[in-house]
């Protein structure tokens, strides 16, 4: 499947929206097609990579929309149509005022002003009218459609100043809703910025400074205090104190050395770094956050096709109050200032800003949110499920007993060990490798391995079986165990070591312990989720359950779930969720939780920069193991859902007041221009309160 993304000109609202989705959904080889019309983009996913960009691009034009592929310098592009737009606006109202003023004060002759007051019309109706004349050759009944219809009425009985006016306010409107959704949008465009533009690169032991553009994967880089990294890479040599809050939104600075890994934005606060390019341009960390970002803005949550549909509603049955209005009072007037007040604009833009703003925070904090809807659902969760190993606990167990239970002396042991886990990425057998590294061991390579998941590995060396892992692995494998061996296992399940049988030829050798501790801040996190109202906080582990009960108390946990194997763990948040209500977080580490984060409603991933940021299963990425953002996660969806409800309300009442002070003509046409624009400003602003939220 391919994705392609366009940019869509010439919508006004939401339903425009739907309407180029309905028009791209219909190309053959269309999967599907999303169209954000806060970010005048349309994100297509291809089944047939065959399929043209332009039948695609031409389907937009016959629904009365323009399209193009994504500008590279968009944002200088979009800049330059704003300031012209503006200067149109601002011409259109001067001309009318200055026409209005000559007639006013009888300076010229009438006619020449009423002409000017004319021209000044065409020029701000125009539009207005082009796009309504666009909508209904669609069979579709849009806010232009209202405002239309409204200007045109009025000119028709003579009141030109007021028609001119009411069209100016509106397109005034427009470019300052337009403003302040830019600016929103880019305000995490922004660590694009960060990136700097010339590097310091070392060829041929000469040091050059070269544009960032160039670099290339390889290149050295050589980055002074002060200065922020170029690239992607690997420290080679040099110390330097880093702030990565580009990338990860920590704020304290972090300590890298050789062999350490620096991302493109960060900042070199003092010391001096030696770094090797591992990535650069558009496959750093930070350009696919932003992409990522960018992307996620454009899911809609559900709320938002539910008011949609709505003011899909609400544009004809507007219509028909006016003429209701008319029918009943005979007022013209009245009629169309009942049209221009009831356009539902602030009730359509109310969500997809704050969901765009919050995005947006989230990032920068370090948290990527992959759309509206997970918002949605991380606002009203009720059941948190964490991953011990990686997630509660650092993941970076320490080997603390190693036991023999034969002839084998515990060097051996581990160098048996260590073999069977060469081949494995599990915390447990990098901490048998790292021990065996710390006894000075070489460990050769097993000639065949296979990793169990949630259990263990069984590996061959020198034709003998080599079997590590815990006691259901042991069984499955045909490995006696006596009671002696047994009951030395649970007692150091009880101290709350993990430990795992070492088996060299059928007979178990001896035991190894491992232990890890719990995250810094942790039982903090968890109270803070509580304070938050998540009523229920579970730990599933594979690992034993004397082992977990151990952390369960430490951190004061609801429920344990040990010895599941990863396919289980996702069973078991089947079984926590409830009936109509999306309401189960999982939190994982991500190495073989992606069954649960992906069957779960939220899935959270840990601690995701520099590795794949895009992390398949997940929902949300904590780009770093910082327990403490899942509360500021859901703090911020829940204050965002507030939001979305003030906007929401606000718009409602506001309008209904509205039109009800338009129906028994108590306000005037110009008023309701004014009023009706400000309360979609009003709106917009209120939303942009999320950017800076805590
Ligand atoms: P968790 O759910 O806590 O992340 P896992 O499901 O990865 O834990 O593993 C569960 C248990 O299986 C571990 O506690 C360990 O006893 C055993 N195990 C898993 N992989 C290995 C391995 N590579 N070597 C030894 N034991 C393992
Ligand atoms: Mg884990």
């Amino acid at each position: 499947m391919k994705t392609v993304k366009l940019q869509v000109d010439g919508m006004s609202c939401a339903s425009c929206a739907r309407a180029v989705e309905k028009a791209l959904g219909a190309v053959p080889g269309v999967e599907k097609a999303s169209v954000n019309f806060v970010s005048k983009t349309a994100l297509i996913d291809l089944s047939d990579a065959q399929t043209a960009g332009r039948s695609l691009i031409d389907a937009v034009k016959r629904a009365g929309y323009s399209a193009r592929p994504p500008a590279k310098n968009r944002d200088a592009e979009e800049d330059r149509a704003a300031r012209l737009a503006l200067v149109k606006v601002t011409g259109t109202g001067a001309l009318l005022f200055i026409g209005w003023l000559l007639g006013a004060t009888n300076l010229v002759p009438t006619s020449v002003s009423t002409v000017m007051v004319i021209v000044a019309l065409v020029l701000g109706a125009y539009p207005i009218c082009l796009r309504a004349m666009k909508a209904l050759f669609a069979k579709r009944l849009d806010a232009d459609v209202l405002v239309a219809v409204a200007v045109i009425a009025a000119s028709s009985v003579g009141e030109f100043v007021a028609a001119g006016e009411v069209a100016f306010i509106m397109l005034l409107g427009a470019r300052l809703e337009d403003y302040t959704v830019r600016r929103a949008r880019r305000s995490l465009g922004g660590v694009l910025s960060l990136v700097p533009a010339n590097a310091r690169v070392r060829r041929d032991g000469k040091e050059e400074v070269v544009p960032a553009s160039e670099l290339q994967v390889g290149d050295v880089v050589v980055v002074r205090a002060g200065e922020r990294v170029p690239v992607d890479g690997m420290v080679r040599s040099g110390m330097a104190s880093v702030n990565q809050a580009p990338v990860t939104g920590e704020s304290m600075p972090v300590d890298k050395s050789e062999g350490d890994e620096v991302f493109v934005g960060t900042l070199a606060e003092t010391g001096a770094l030696i770094v090797e390019a591992r990535r650069v341009g558009e496959d750093t960390t930070l350009a696919r956050i932003a992409q990522l970002v960018e992307q996620a803005q454009q899911r809609e949550a559900p709320i938002q096709r539910t008011l949609d549909r709505l003011a899909g509603w609400l544009v004809p049955a507007m219509l028909a109050l006016s003429a209701l209005v008319f029918v009943f009072t005979h007022d013209t007037a009245r009629a169309i200032t009942v049209l221009i007040v009831a356009c539902p604009c602030a009730l359509i833009l109310a969500t997809p800003t704050a969901i765009m703003a919050a995005i947006a925070r989230a990032a920068r904090a370090g948290v990527l949110i992959k759309g509206g809807q997970y918002l949605e659902a991380t606002a009203r969760l009720h059941t948190i499920v964490f991953d011990k190993t990686g997630t509660l606990t650092h993941g970076e167990p320490e080997v603390t007993h190693v036991s023999r239970f034969d002839e084998h002396s515990e060097t051996e042991l581990v160098a048996i060990a260590a073999v069977a886990e060469k081949m494995s990425a599990h915390p447990v057998a990098r901490a048998i490798l790292r021990k065996a590294a710390a006894l000075g061991l070489s460990t050769a390579d097993p000639s065949q391995f296979q990793a169990h998941h949630g259990r263990g590995v069984v590996a061959e060396r020198n034709g003998q079986k080599l079997v590590v892992g815990q006691t259901g692995l042991m069984n499955d494998q045909s490995v006696p165990m006596s009671d002696a061996l047994q009951a030395h296992v649970a007692e150091h399940h009880d101290e709350g070591h993990t430990t795992v049988m070492v088996a060299h030829d059928g007979k178990v050798c001896g035991t190894i312990c491992v232990s890890d501790t719990i995250r810094a801040r942790a039982d903090e996190a968890i109270r803070d989720l509580r304070g938050l109202g998540v009523e229920k906080v579970v730990m599933l582990t594979g690992d034993n359950h004397r082992v977990a009960m151990q952390i369960a108390g430490k951190l004061g946990l609801d429920e344990v779930k040990a010895d599941v194997l990863p396919e289980q763990k996702a069973e078991h948040i089947e079984s926590l969720k409830r009936p109509g209500r999306a309401g189960v977080a999982m939190v994982g580490d991500g190495i073989n939780d992606a069954p649960a984060l992906a069957v779960a409603d939220v899935g959270i991933a840990m601690g995701v920069s520099g590795t794949d940021v895009a992390h398949e299963a997940a929902d949300i990425a904590l780009m770093a193991d910082d327990l403490s953002k899942i509360a500021f996660a859901v703090g911020l969806s829940r204050h965002t859902l507030w939001i979305i409800k003030q906007g929401l309300i606000f718009a409602l009442v506001y309008n209904v007041t509205m039109i009800t002070l338009a129906s028994i003509g108590h306000l005037h046409m110009i008023g309701g221009a004014i009023a009706h624009q400000f309360s979609s400003v009003i709106v917009v602003l209120n939303a942009m309160r999320l950017l800076r939220y805590k």
